[in-house]
């Protein structure tokens, strides 16, 4: 069987991070519909274009266009064995939508990790949070800086400040996850594939609660 892991948790909560380093541990896919929204924009596609009136306003992209992108990346051969999805669900419409193609695709979600830091801590995160252009890869300026400022450690590419992580549009989003992502904890709380993780310890800690959890979940 395929196995999928759900990141849970607010914008900033340090999804990406730790999809980074346990994609590479379990040589699983990572798959973040923010970054393919962000590589649709980069090639100006029309989805790319059309997100783009969403997010820059820290408002979710329509269900209808986030469901058929993410379906047609897990349809790829490379997520045969599964895929670590972060981003996506984000309302509990996703969340059924992702139940039904997962039993297409011979899987079904395994364990979803929910990282909990409060809204305070989020702000300071995404305001000094640094993505690379090429791949995604995230830092920050004081909790995780890179080896050269401006330049990605792990594929030398450019280090930019996103637009939608201004203050303004932060607290937006953070609005948005509360109003429509949060139902999710209960929803997956009730499959009992929930696991709470506190990410506001250091990022090497967060990664070994992480890795319990999805061990313990096999
Ligand atoms: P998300 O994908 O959930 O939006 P990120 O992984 O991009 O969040 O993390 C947001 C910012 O916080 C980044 O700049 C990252 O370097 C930083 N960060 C992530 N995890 C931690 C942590 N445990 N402690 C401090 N900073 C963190
Ligand atoms: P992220 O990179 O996860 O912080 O997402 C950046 C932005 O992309 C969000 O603020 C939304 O506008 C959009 N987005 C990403 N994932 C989704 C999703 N699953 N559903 C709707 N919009 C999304």
């Amino acid at each position: 069987m395929a196995k999928y892991i759900v990141l849970l948790g607010p914008p900033g909560a340090g999804k990406g991070t730790q999809a980074q380093i346990i994609a590479e541990k379990y040589q699983l896919v990572h798959v973040s519909s923010g970054d393919l929204f962000r590589e649709n924009l980069k090639n100006q596609t029309e989805l790319g274009k059309h997100a783009q009136t969403f997010m820059s306003r820290g408002e979710l992209v329509p269900d209808d266009v986030t469901i058929a992108m993410v379906r047609e990346r897990l349809a790829r051969p490379d997520c045969r064995n599964g895929a670590l999805l972060d981003g996506f669900p984000r309302t509990p419409a996703q969340a059924s939508a992702l139940a039904e193609m997962l039993k297409e695709f011979n899987g079904a979600v395994n364990v979803v990790p929910y990282i909990c830091v409060p809204a305070e801590v989020l702000i300071e995160r995404l305001s000094g949070r640094w993505t690379c252009r090429s791949n995604g890869h995230v830092f920050h300026e004081k909790f995780n800086p890179p080896a050269v400022a401006g330049i990605c450690d792990l594929d030398g590419s450019e280090l930019y400040q996103r637009d939608d992580d201004k203050a303004e549009t932060v607290k937006n989003r953070i609005k948005v996850y509360q109003e429509q992502t949060s139902p999710l904890i209960d929803y997956y709380r009730k499959n009992g594939l929930l696991v709470e993780i506190d990410g506001t310890k250091p990022i090497e800690e967060v990664t070994k609660d992480m890795l319990t959890a999805i061990e313990d979940a096999k």
